[in-house]
């Protein structure tokens, strides 16, 4: 009997400082959102709305064939630009590299300082063919209704371009000098690969010894409910992007007639090989920029969902095993394997001598080509597949302590006041990767607040843009200049 009670004493005991110290790291979780200050200035309203209304007008679309491109309508948009914001061309220099990929300086007053880079891209996707009468408005019109801009390019990325171009021009009437150097690089191809754009902006700018505080590309939108838990709208900032590769899967070995066929074909050993990947997924493990996102939202999360964030150390596998349950966020704590294209036989009697597999994979800021490859090889485990692995692994992770990314957290909360905002991981590839080599940090952010149906559309039909979000996103641009331009 006195055991019994002993035993429930010190049960009783462990129970209660295991209650302690996790309501402890709860309650004392700190907000790491700043207060927002009043937003600067304001701006010509009318002047900007047709501006972008305008640029959506031009049929600057990219394809991966890029004969198609209509270069005139680069060239026309270019000119365009020069009409639309005459003192940005008056107190800037102008550099067109590779003819049309545009590089503005803004020379600051203090050369100690190193400059920082906004970039976006003027290019956008083809509508689909066979969608454009599913379009409310016509997608190259601008048509300006219902509060709203509408077409290809409102939202990824013209809106970047004219909202940089309209910020620094509203920042030139007004008379304001920076101190650091101010880039506006736009690309023209970024939507396939960014190869003759901004990839040739950072070797022109490499080659005469520039660096970057940090660049600002396009990116994580704010977007509600976005975080279960949390009611405010959650605006995320891509300090990284996952790499992407593709492995070829491939075997070959006597064929034959299919009346005999030996137990283990090379059809069924490619397929043997996927299905022994999709079972035994790359770990998942809640690090890095993921990590921190939670630290971020985990202060402004109701109390249930906040007692498990503030207490990881015990509730870790917990929340991986949540995460992992949902594609989108399965993604986030691990490199993914996409099975896309898979390559066998010819004819209905006769086993292929060859067969191979295209798997797609998403790589995780740490996670090398060649590891990736070593866990494929080890996992399916069959000597004879050949496994061939190219592609491009992560991008670095920018630092979110630095005012770097606090200039941009303020400039986001100054205008995004109810917004909670933090940094992600970005799934998908932006430009901002071909700056990793020339900035300290590459931030990935459009400063627009949308609904999980305004994503879609982003590549996909009725694209557009609510006027109010617009004229915020220029003012965002506007702060970003003024915040970065206080700090060394
Ligand atoms: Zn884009």
């Amino acid at each position: 009997m006195k055991k019994i009670k002993l035993s429930l004493m010190i049960t009783a005991s462990l129970l209660l400082v295991f209650i302690i110290v996790t309501m402890f790291n709860t309650l004392t979780l700190q907000s790491r959102q700043p207060s927002p200050k009043h937003v600067n200035g304001s701006i010509k309203e009318d002047h900007a709305i047709n501006t972008l209304s305008k640029a959506i007008q031009f049929k600057t679309v990219s394809y991966q064939d890029r004969s198609k491109m209509d270069l005139k309508e680069f060239d026309s948009f270019i000119s365009f630009l020069e009409l639309s914001f005459p003192m940005v061309h008056e107190e800037l220099e102008l550099e067109k590299v590779n003819g049309y990929a545009l590089v503005y300086k803004w020379k600051g007053n203090d050369s100690t300082k190193l400059p920082i880079g906004l970039t976006s891209h003027y290019d956008v996707v083809p509508v689909l063919e066979g969608t454009e009468a599913n379009w409310e408005h016509d997608p190259f019109s601008g048509t300006i209704a219902e509060g709203k801009i509408w077409g290809r390019g409102t939202l990824d990325d013209k809106i970047g371009v004219i909202g940089v171009l309209e910020a620094a021009e509203h920042l030139l009437s007004e008379g304001y000098q920076p101190s650091r150097d101010i880039y506006l690089m736009f690309g023209h191809d970024e939507e396939i690969g960014g190869d003759k754009g901004a990839a040739m902006i950072v070797s022109t700018l490499n080659e005469r010894g520039i660096k970057f505080d940090f660049v600002l590309d396009e990116g994580g939108a704010i977007v509600e409910n976005m975080v279960p838990g949390v009611n405010k709208p959650v605006g995320v900032v891509g300090v990284s992007e996952k790499g992407s590769a593709t492995a070829e899967l491939s075997i070959e070995g006597s064929g034959g007639h299919s009346s005999q066929p030996k137990d283990r074909t090379n059809i069924g050993r490619i397929a043997g090989a996927i299905a022994k990947l999709e079972k035994n997924q790359f770990p998942a493990d809640l690090r890095g920029p993921v990590e921190d996102l939670f630290e971020f939202v985990a202060p402004e999360m109701s109390f249930g969902m906040k007692y498990v964030f503030a207490n990881k150390f015990i509730f870790e596998p917990v929340i991986e095993k949540i995460l992992l349950k949902q594609p989108a966020s399965a993604a986030l704590i691990r490199t993914t394997i996409a099975p896309t294209i898979f390559h066998a036989g010819e004819q209905y009697n006769a086993l292929p001598e060859k067969a191979s597999a295209i798997v797609n994979l998403r790589l995780m800021p740490g996670d090398s080509l060649e590891e990736v490859k070593d866990f494929i090889e080890k996992t399916i485990d069959d000597e004879d597949i050949k496994v061939t692995i190219e592609g491009s692994e992560a991008s670095g992770v920018s630092s979110i302590d630095s005012w770097h990314f606090k200039s941009i957290q303020q400039s986001a909360k100054n205008v995004y006041e109810e917004a909670v905002i933090a940094p992600y991981l970005m799934f998908a590839g932006s430009d901002a990767k071909h700056y990793d080599s020339i900035a300290e940090n590459t931030y990935r952010f459009l400063p627009v607040q949308l609904t999980s149906e305004d994503l879609n559309r982003m590549h996909g039909t009725n694209e557009h843009i609510s006027i109010e979000n617009y004229l915020k996103a220029i003012s965002f641009y506007m702060e970003v200049i003024i915040e970065a331009n206080k700090e060394q």
